[in-house]
């Protein structure tokens, strides 16, 4: 059986721990791989590698890391389809979906090669007599990423690509459910020029999580993942004194107002809450529609239209949906099926019955609808991080925003409408990080920044983007007068630069 290796200083090396995890092909239910999950003192290694490197990547031109990160990022346009590839095996989504994830992480390279641009500080000239002011942006040291396996290539490359263009050197600790897409960019990074110790993946679980979380050269961590695990790392990393931002779960809901244009409204809502078997952070999981007739109209045309999902392998491309992720994933989905009817709410359509022919031990299951969801249902409360969407009914606008804000995450939201003055309302007033008017996923580009409120993140910057650049980088600011001939005297009162 293929094992799967770390990445440390430039070479891939095998797991000393003798401790494995399973991977497996979700649309066979088949193990694939087995991948070496890293002790303790192997993440010591990969930090000690970061930190060996730090100083001649720290100290490169700007311009000469954004021109590696070019070679890279054409590198990676080159190999689109083998990485989409790989993230179709470990994690069953559909080929095209897969090769827009990796497009959106290629953005985030593509952002960063114009590095020196984006380092560029503030200049202030006289703040004092012959005293001038500017500002200089400079790495952390090593950084570490923990990502989730619902985006095994995007993900990571919300966080490296800008960690390093700032000077900085990454240890990334990917999903250990599907390795693969990021074992494949640490090739390609090689192969771009970007030197050994720069970039390291320590594949492994928590131990490996708790040894970068712990290890004193590690200066920052990014982390995307369930609320649960973004709590434990923020808080852990902070203890350690570092710095960190924790992205967690989520609960998105898409308000369909009378008024909106309801076959856009539909087709929204299928792909929102169906595409990627709903396991995406910025998923569609409740749809709100305003008033009786508004839900009425909604749920007769949902039905039909999530009842024909082509669910199957991604080898077919005419599929739509693929597997969940893993068994324990599709118990649990299941689960949250049968207390959803046990909580009262109505399962219009079931998808628990599917079968896909020859493909018996697969993941699957069909897209499901509840109708008449309610705040104390465990189905309104939890990210199920399935295909079941929820129908909250409400009467107003009013009472569609107080539902939202009631809810403990607030990663992303949608509102549909022709109005433009219910439109600018949601958006001013929703208390929610991501917001999208009559666009249902709104996953922002690469030269702006994803994050989510409340508990969907921790910490006070955004990720990827113009925050990931503060975020992965140290102010300093410099007072500096010229020439030094100039004489001042002795000033002992604050503020003291002269003629304040
Ligand atoms: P997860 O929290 O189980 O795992 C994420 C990472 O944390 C993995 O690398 C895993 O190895 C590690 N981990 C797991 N348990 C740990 C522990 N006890 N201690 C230390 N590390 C641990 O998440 P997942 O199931 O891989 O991904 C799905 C979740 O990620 C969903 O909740 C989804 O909403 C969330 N997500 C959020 C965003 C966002 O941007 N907010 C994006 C993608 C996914």
């Amino acid at each position: 059986m293929k094992t799967l290796d770390n990445f440390i200083n430039g070479r891939f090396v095998a797991s000393t721990s003798g401790r494995f995890g399973p991977v497996f092909d979700p649309a066979s239910g088949e193990q694939t791989a087995q991948v070496g999950l890293s002790s303790a003192a192997q993440v010591g290694e990969a930090v000690e590698a970061a930190r060996a490197a730090l100083p001649g990547w720290a100290g490169m031109r700007p311009l000469k890391r954004g021109r590696i990160l070019e070679r890279f990022r054409i590198l990676l346009e080159d190999h689109q389809e083998d990485i989409a590839r790989l993230i179709c095996r470990e994690h069953g989504k559909m080929f095209d979906d897969a090769m827009g994830e990796v497009a959106r992480g290629i953005e985030n390279v593509e952002y960063v090669c114009g590095i020196p641009e984006l380092l560029k500080g503030d200049y202030s000239r006289e703040v004092g007599p012959h005293i001038d002011s500017y500002t200089l942006r400079q790495p952390l040291g090593v950084c570490a990423g923990i990502t989730p396996f619902n985006f095994p290539a995007m993900v990571p490359m919300w966080m490296y690509p800008s960690a390093i263009a700032c000077g900085n050197t990454f240890v990334l600790k990917p999903s250990e459910r599907d390795p693969s897409a990021s074992l494949l960019a640490m090739e390609l990074a090689r192969e771009a020029g970007i030197p050994d110790g720069v970039l390291n993946l320590v594949n492994g679980d928590k131990e490996a999580v708790d040894a970068l979380l712990t290890h004193p050269d590690v200066a920052a961590v990014s982390f995307v993942g369930s609320t649960p695990i973004a709590r434990y790392i923020y808080a852990t990393a902070a203890a350690h004194g570092k710095r960190a931002q924790a992205l967690g779960g989520a609960k998105n809901h898409m308000v369909i107002m009378p008024d909106a244009d309801m076959d856009k409204a539909v087709d929204a809502l299928m792909g929102a809450a169906f595409g990627s078997a709903g396991e995406r952070c910025m998923a569609i999981s409740i749809a709100v529609p305003v008033g009786e007739g508004t839900a009425e109209e909604l749920r007769r045309r949902l039905i039909p239209r999530i009842k024909a999902l082509k669910v199957g392998p991604w080898t077919d491309r005419n599929n739509e949906m693929g597997p969940l992720v893993s068994a324990q994933h599709l118990e649990r989905v299941r689960g949250y099926i049968a207390r959803g009817i046990e909580e009262g709410a109505e399962l219009v359509v079931d998808g628990r019955g599917l079968k896909v022919p020859g493909h018996e031990s697969g993941y699957f299951i069909g897209g499901s609808l509840f109708d008449h969801v309610e705040p104390e249902m465990s189905i309104w409360q939890d990210e199920i991080f399935g295909p079941v969407l929820g129908m909250a009914r409400v009467a107003d606008f009013e009472a569609a925003v107080a539902l939202i804000h009631a809810h403990s995450f607030a990663n992303g939201t949608a509102i549909f409408t022709r109005d433009g003055d219910t439109a600018r309302e949601f958006a001013d007033r929703i208390e929610v990080g991501m917001v999208g008017i009559n666009v249902p996923i709104p996953v922002p580009v690469a030269f702006h920044s994803f994050g989510g409120w409340k508990d969907s993140l921790f910490g006070a910057h955004a990720i990827y983007g113009p925050d990931s650049i503060h975020y992965y980088t140290r102010l300093k600011t410099v007072t500096e007068r010229w020439p030094t001939g100039i004489r001042s005297g002795a000033a002992f009162n604050f503020g003291g630069t002269g003629d304040h």
